[in-house]
């Protein structure tokens, strides 16, 4: 008791577990050469810690998994659709509501009903679903973020922010007829989990106004953005995560939700609405790709857990715990030396390859060696955003070389301990100190689309 330092801890305790099959190096060294040094090609029962993604994989609460027996299965009118639609109006105070059965379900819709032909669809940084239905309606997307997004080192405190100046060009350029939407995303994914200030969504709602152009709102870890406005914009300090949470909402349109992020459920999303007209045409179409505008493709059992999962989605200690557990990650790489994105990130770390691995061309893949590593190291699971990520040029064939190489480490929410995230670091660690060593791979198969999921490598030296 020398310090007087008081720690925190998650506000749960642990009902149900999971039991983790132990593995040897020598199982590891040949799992890992199986999957071709690919991470998702492992099977998932030879992985130990899987930061593969916080996509659907967080852990549900006791009064989320008695919803799934309340579950009222009719194919027209579920009780659950009227939970999720309360759960939408109370904590997002959108008008309509059309579930989907997860974020791009809502994307497809959204993209429909509102792009044309030609249209310009301005956004803080693409996200890979969101951009490709923009670009199947027919739109093009033009990226708006500050350009300190794109710099892995520096400390901007809303790396998400859209540039005034860069979406008032794109509008001076093309007029505002052509701009059905601007689509703002919090916290940006791609950019390493980075949120967006109250006062940028203010500024940009008076310009959009001002242009007559609308507000959607990409709010899959809208929650975690919220997190970030509390913590760091002067004047937001006392506010809760909900209220913070609803004003955001209050400066838009509607949004495109994916409930596997900040909402705790293992499948699910929606489409909100303030326009009752565009709701309409949304409604009618979402029958066509998803199934009746009362369920979108989801059972009732699972609107029941997303219902509930929204509430505690926005519980102050809930969103402190998420986000301190990355952040005590984040801190204990740092303690070591670990290159890594900063500001810390909202859902996971980002691991620097290029810096991690200097002695490596970004043509022997370092953040596909890497991750190949961790996972021999101790079973980690970790997922390669480099080079491997960004694919070729279709016109030249060549690679792309993009100027981030990064290893995401990406934090479940509800399911691993502050132990797990010490063997995390710890095992980082290990290879940091012995990555003179490390040698790059080859790729030795390569599939025509999105490559990173299928690719096969092998060792070099
Ligand atoms: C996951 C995600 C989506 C797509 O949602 P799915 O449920 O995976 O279809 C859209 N935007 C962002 C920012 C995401 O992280």
């Amino acid at each position: 008791m020398a310090n007087g330092k008081r720690s925190w801890a998650e506000p749960f305790k642990i009902k149900m577990v999971e039991l983790l099959k132990m593995t040897t190096p020598a199982q590891r060294a040949k799992a890992i050469k199986e999957a071709g040094y690919n991470t998702f090609l492992l099977k998932s029962e030879d992985v130990y810690i899987d930061l593969l993604t916080d996509s659907g994989t967080s852990a549900m609460s006791d009064v989320q998994w008695a919803g799934l027996m309340m579950g009222d299965e009719a194919y027209a009118g579920s009780k659950n659709f009227y939970h999720l639609e309360d759960a939408v109006k109370k904590y997002y105070g959108y008008k309509y509501l059309i579930p989907t059965h997860q974020g791009r379900g809502a994307e497809n819709i959204l993209s429909q009903v509102m792009i044309k032909k030609g249209d310009i669809v301005p956004g803080n940084m693409y996200f890979t679903t969101t951009r490709l239905h923009q670009e199947l309606a027919g739109g093009t997307f033009v990226d708006v973020i500050i350009d300190e997004a794109h710099d892995s080192q520096n400390m901007h405190p809303f790396k998400g922010n859209i540039d005034l100046d860069k979406l008032e060009k794109v509008i001076k350029k093309h007029g505002a007829a052509k701009i059905p939407y601007i689509c703002v995303a919090v916290t940006v994914n791609l950019a390493g989990g980075q949120p967006v200030s109250m006062g940028n969504l203010k500024e940009l709602r008076a310009l959009t106004n001002k242009h007559g152009i609308k507000i959607m709102l990409d709010m899959t870890r809208i929650a975690e953005n919220a997190y970030f406005i509390q913590q760091r914009e002067k004047g937001y300090a006392r506010r809760s995560v909900a209220s913070l949470v609803k004003e955001i909402c209050s400066y838009t349109d509607g949004a495109t939700f994916s409930g596997k992020k900040d909402a705790l459920v293992n499948i699910g999303g929606f489409l909100a609405l303030n326009d009752k007209q565009k709701y309409e045409e949304a409604s009618n179409l979402v029958v066509v790709y998803e199934g009746l505008h009362t369920y979108g493709g989801l059972a009732g059992r699972d609107m029941e857990a997303m219902a509930i999962g929204i509430g505690e989605s926005v519980g102050d200690e809930h969103m402190k715990a998420r986000i301190g557990q990355v952040i005590y990650l984040g801190e204990e790489m740092l303690k070591r030396n670990i290159p890594i994105v900063q500001p810390i990130g909202g859902h996971g770390i980002f691991i620097d390859a290029k810096q991690f691995l200097p002695h490596l061309k970004q043509i022997q893949f370092p953040a596909q060696t890497l991750a190949a590593e961790l996972y021999e190291d101790a079973g980690i699971r970790t997922m390669e955003r480099g080079i491997v990520s960004a694919g070729r040029n279709a016109k030249t064939g060549d690679h792309y070389y993009p100027k981030l190489e990064l290893v995401r480490l990406t934090i479940p929410r509800r399911v691993y301990t502050q132990a797990h995230m010490d063997v995390i670091a710890e095992s980082v660690e290990r290879v940091y100190e012995r990555r003179n060593k490390i040698k790059g791979l080859d790729m030795i198969f390569e599939p025509q689309y999105l490559r990173f999921f299928q690719a096969k490598f092998k060792k070099l030296g």
